[in-house]
């Protein structure tokens, strides 16, 4: 079967699960690798320029340096320390010999012997004297108070960033120099890449086995659905639709559960549209076959029964053409085999004639049509079936009125919209009925009796072209007081031909 051929959706969630997972992991690695150095080069120099600045701030002084100054130098030399920042002071003494120096050794040891204690107290070493060097050129190239930069010496096997600044106080006239090495960017770098390795491997494991769990519990609901579906295609009609694990399947449980009973309603309505159907050509054909028979038998030589005989025939084959012409035109009308064909139409005369075919019949039989057409209204439609809309409305009207014999048909202008009703004083309709007439064949009075002969499908007819045309419509009915069968058109001027209707 073609379906075969189509994946199983379990499969595809867990599938798509799965890539998405090593997507997401496949990005972070990228930015990683790629921008993990660069992010980290921003941090650190930064870092490094305000440890610096700070620094900067507090040794260029011209203040007399007093020992809880010298101590705030020292704290802000430790802290620095412990982020991996070491800071020194760099400074060319009477022999012009450049000295370099750490906050805690030299100069300030000399100053506060306290000092010379410290737990954090740094060597200056050759690579340290070094570096100086290179910042203090960097400071004269640059013509700059200050500079932050990488640096990676030909003689050192590392790579730095310093920070180097002009210090001048009441001690020392000289060069502030910082520096941190990358060294920790390599390790960090390591720590990071063996923990993503770790997480990725977790990740995908609880990808797998994550969106095998969520497949596993969307699919069921709905194979079990499926499951149901085929036994009410086999002929189960006991079976229920019912789902309570997610709101969009226990909706469309619903909506199958509605369908069903929609399903079994209209193969009733079918059955029943066959046996009227038959039984509605059945009796004028039985009457044709046994009047045609008394002619032949009886009546052949007697003009005036013959006569009357006849016209029972041929009254019988005319109901037998109306209802063959309503079922033809009703299949054509769903079928829509048949062009719309949309003009802007007069509403206000089209009712007039359509009153008008009434006049001879509601004379004979003493019924009254009071109406209250308003002119020229216009409207978008099929002049011919629209007229054939108002033409069942108004006869329904006739047919159902009550004994009063009168019935009222308006064309009025509410808002943009024309408004066609036709009014009775019947028996109405009931509320649960009121949805069933529309129905082909849906006949609740039978036993009326009806002026005008009806084949049970003018309501039909009338909603199918009424819906054909995408207006508003429908009927206002009170038990025993009446009903009124309106219509909703959308208003067009007389010259306005675009298509308005919606
Ligand atoms: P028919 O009138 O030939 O039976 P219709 O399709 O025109 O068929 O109408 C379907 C049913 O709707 C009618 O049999 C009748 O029961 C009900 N109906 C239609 N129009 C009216 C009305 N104006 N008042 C009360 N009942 C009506």
């Amino acid at each position: 079967m073609k379906y075969k051929k189509l994946a199983k959706l379990r499969y595809n969630i867990w599938f798509y699960f799965i890539v998405f997972a090593v997507v997401l992991l496949a990005i972070v690695w990228i930015t990683q690798i790629l921008f993990f150095d660069r992010i980290y080069q921003k941090k650190k120099l930064d870092t490094i320029s305000q440890t610096g600045d700070k620094l900067s701030v507090q040794l260029n002084t011209d203040e007399k340096i007093t020992d809880n100054i010298l101590n705030n130098w020292l704290k802000t030399a430790v802290d620095a320390n412990e982020a991996g920042i070491y800071s020194y002071l760099a400074y060319y003494d009477e022999n012009n010999k450049l000295i370099v120096e750490t906050i805690y050794s030299g100069f300030i040891i000399s100053n506060n012997s306290d000092l010379s204690s410290s737990q954090t107290q740094t060597n200056v070493d050759d690579t340290d004297e070094i570096i100086a060097i290179n910042a203090i050129d960097a400071l004269i190239v640059n013509g700059n108070n200050t500079v932050c930069y990488q640096y990676k010496g030909e003689d050192i096997d590392e790579t730095f960033y310093v920070y180097a600044t002009t210090v001048k106080n009441e001690i020392i006239n000289g060069y502030l120099v910082l520096r941190t090495s990358q060294q920790a960017l390599i390790e960090t770098v390591s720590i990071i890449q063996t923990q993503l390795i770790i997480i990725s491997i977790i990740i995908v494991i609880i990808a797998f086995f994550l969106s095998y769990y969520i497949s596993t519990k969307i699919s069921k609901p709905i194979i079990q659905m499926s499951n149901t579906a085929k036994q009410w295609a086999s002929g189960d009609e006991s079976i229920v639709f019912s789902n309570d694990s997610y709101l969009e399947l226990s909706e469309l449980c619903e909506t199958l559960n509605y369908s069903k009973e929609a399903i079994s309603k209209t193969g009733v309505l079918q059955r029943d549209l066959l046996a009227n159907v038959s039984h509605d050509l059945k009796t004028p054909l039985t009457m044709i076959k046994a009047y045609a028979e008394m002619i032949r038998d009886l009546s052949g030589d007697i003009k005036e029964k013959r006569d009357a005989h006849t016209n029972v025939i041929i009254d019988e084959a005319d109901r037998l053409t109306m209802l063959v012409n309503d079922i033809l035109d009703l299949s054509k009308l769903q079928s829509q085999t048949q062009e719309q064909d949309l003009q802007v139409v007069n509403l206000s005369s089209l009712c007039e004639r359509v009153l008008h075919r009434f006049n001879d019949f509601a004379e004979q039989s003493g019924y009254k049509i009071i109406k209250e057409i308003e002119p020229d209204l216009y409207t978008l439609c099929d002049e011919k079936k629209i007229e054939q809309v108002v033409y069942n409305l108004v006869g329904n009207s006739i047919n159902y009125t009550g004994d009063d014999k009168t019935i009222f048909v308006k064309l009025s202008l509410e808002n943009d919209y024309v408004l066609f009703e036709s009014i009775d004083s019947g028996k109405g309709i009931s509320q649960e009925n009121v949805e069933t007439i529309w129905e082909k064949y849906y006949r609740f009075s039978d036993t009326h009796h009806r002026p005008i002969k009806g084949t049970g499908l003018g309501l039909s007819i009338v909603k199918t072209i009424l819906e054909n045309h995408r207006v508003k419509f429908g009927v206002i009915s009170k038990k025993d007081i009446g009903s009124n069968f309106f219509i909703q058109f959308k208003q067009v001027n007389n010259n306005n031909k675009e298509t308005e209707v919606e």
